[in-house]
């Protein structure tokens, strides 16, 4: 593609984050659909080269798991970034509308996430760097890729000084100030695993949202009325969610009948532990959720109501201490893992439903 902005013409808004904005696009000569990322970079136009020339590394990322990259150009002020648009959107967005994600769709995502990551760390030596739910991306096809890796230094560089967000998916030793290894990004797939998993960000009770809000209300009474046999009941659950879990083609179906309940026992669960930060539903700020993944314990899948080998790949992405944690390689051999590799659950069924 020789891509120029005059060729592609707007579509529909995909969607906003802090580095820009991003949408779907026609690209007239081929008629291709595209996703453009629109930067606005505050930068020399020798830096802005410079990102561009960074930029065209993408264009030898080849993987299945990779978001296909058509190209990049300047478009004064901004840098515009074509790639493969995905038709189904991004994780967040996913469980933002359907809820919760079956635990054998989350594998099946872990699976594709490693496997991206191994391929870019392997064969390119690029670490990811901002591996979170709305960098995962499907299709109709039932495929799950990642995008926005951190291929060009400058572009970091540039971003970063604008970056007002909230880096939540930052491991401890990055908030600590450590060098990026390719370990920080399998924290990052931990924390986004669980959200996936629970419905919501691992770390926070209550979103700003009204919608779960309400949900948490609905949720918690009723099982607040249980409270006494909530532990007790767990591995009752836990056993009948272990025993569907061979059900293959059928993974998503379960999951109206099985992840509300879990969700809501979860969030009763987490409540009479106290795990969570926040009394009376305040949201914590980004300081003292900064402060509280790297004093207190990492997140993790409710004991007993997952698979014992998802729990146990979630704890080993979460390991605090870098030095313990293992490398998106090695985790492509974690039980879970090959246990997710050999399901029949059909991600191209599952992506039909939403
Ligand atoms: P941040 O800026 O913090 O990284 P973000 O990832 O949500 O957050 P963008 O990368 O700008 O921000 O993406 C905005 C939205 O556009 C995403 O949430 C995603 O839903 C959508 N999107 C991004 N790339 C694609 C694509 N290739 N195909 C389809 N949708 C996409
Ligand atoms: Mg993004």
């Amino acid at each position: 593609f020789d891509l120029k902005n005059e060729d592609l013409v707007d579509i529909q808004e995909l969607g906003q984050g802090n580095g820009g904005s991003v949408k779907k696009v026609e690209h007239l000569p081929t008629k291709t659909h595209m996703a453009k990322k629109t930067v606005l970079i505050d930068a020399k136009p020798s830096v802005r080269k410079q990102i561009l020339r960074e930029l065209q590394i993408m264009h030898d990322c080849h993987s299945k798991y990779i978001i296909s990259f058509y190209g990049a150009f300047l478009a004064d002020p901004n840098i515009c970034i074509c790639m493969e648009y995905m038709d189904r959107g991004s994780l967040d967005g996913i469980y933002k509308k359907i809820g919760p994600i079956d635990i054998d769709i989350v594998g099946m995502i872990a699976l594709a996430v490693l496997e991206g990551l191994t391929y870019l760390y392997d064969v390119h030596r690029i670490i990811h760097r901002d591996i979170k739910p709305s960098n995962i991306l499907c299709n109709s096809r039932g495929e799950i890729k990642i995008c926005d890796f951190g291929v060009s230094g400058e572009l970091i560089n540039s971003i970063a000084d604008t970056f007002v967000g909230t880096s939540t998916y930052m491991s401890p030793e990055r908030i600590q100030g450590a060098q990026y290894t390719v370990k920080s990004d399998v924290w990052s797939l931990g924390i986004s695993l669980i959200e996936l998993a629970l419905g919501r960000f691992p770390f926070s009770q209550s979103d700003s949202d009204d919608e779960t809000d309400s949900d948490l209300e609905g949720t918690l009474s009723p099982s607040s009325m249980m409270s006494g046999l909530s532990l007790a009941d767990l591995p009752v659950v836990s056993e009948d969610g272990t025993s569907g879990e061979g059900g293959g083609g059928a993974g998503y179906r379960r999951q109206k009948k099985k992840k509300d309940p879990a969700a809501a026992a979860k969030k009763d669960k987490r409540k009479s532990k106290g795990v969570s930060l926040q009394g009376g539903g305040m949201t914590m700020s980004i300081l003292e959720l900064l402060q509280h993944i790297v004093n207190e314990p990492a997140p993790r899948l409710t004991e007993g109501r997952y698979p014992k080998e998802a729990e146990a790949f979630t704890d080993a992405c979460l390991k605090k201490n870098p030095v313990e944690r293992m490398t998106p390689k090695d985790l492509l051999e974690h039980e879970w893992i090959r246990t997710s590799r050999e399901s029949t659950v059909d991600l191209e069924a599952w992506a039909s439903t939403f």
